[in-house]
């Protein structure tokens, strides 16, 4: 599953951040996640505390921010919100665009004790 994948990979990041810190746990986690990084945010949930589970992250609070999805037409360089990896620019018409934001999936900020 690609969430349990995901799941592993944060918990991961962040116990080996927290252990850098000497920190006794974690106790929240910001993430932002793209609209358009094909990650289920419930399911991702789901992994996380299952994956946190006896480690120092465990009980952490996972707040998602959603991230809504931006392109930006190479014709005429007009930026907007884009609800599909390939969109028409809704100024010219054009479908040279270019996704600039949206998939991205990454730890913002994490809080230790
Ligand atoms: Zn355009």
């Amino acid at each position: 599953m690609h969430e349990m994948s995901i799941a592993m990979s944060i918990v991961d990041a962040v116990a080996a951040k927290a252990g850098e810190e000497h920190a006794q746990k974690v106790n929240g986690i910001e993430l932002e996640v793209g609209k358009l990084s094909g990650v289920e945010i419930e399911s991702l949930r789901f992994c996380f505390s299952a994956v946190a589970k006896n480690t120092i992250v465990e009980g952490a609070d996972l707040a998602v921010r959603e991230v809504q999805p931006l392109g930006e037409c190479s014709e005429c360089g007009r930026r907007f919100p884009m609800s599909f990896h390939y969109a028409k620019c809704d100024s010219c018409g054009s479908f040279k665009t270019d996704l600039l934001s949206g998939r991205e999936l990454s730890i913002k900020s994490i809080t230790i004790e």
